[in-house]
């Protein structure tokens, strides 16, 4: 037994060294807090990627013999090259 803080809301307590949190509540708290973050976080990446496409999509439109799209045109629609998929 060792003296601990829980993770969730940092109160002291005492248990198995494996334990991060002081309660069953704060361990399904913090969980559901996590999925909460993730589905927020997936969310967004869609939305970006959903730009992306549609940025792609309008500037193929005005140049269909032009296969190569130049960065700059890109980058000035805030197209976000870290998430091109
Ligand atoms: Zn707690």
């Amino acid at each position: 037994m060792s003296k601990r803080k829980c993770k969730l809301c940092k109160a002291p307590f005492t248990g198995r060294s494996d334990k991060i949190f002081c309660s069953a509540q704060c361990k399904a708290d913090y969980h559901n807090k996590l999925k909460a973050a993730t589905l927020k976080a997936t969310f967004n990446t869609d939305k970006i990627l959903h730009r992306n496409r549609s940025i792609l999509l309008e500037v193929m439109g005005k140049n269909l013999q032009q296969k190569k799209v130049d960065r700059d045109s890109l980058a000035k629609k805030n197209f976000r090259f870290e998430y091109m998929t």
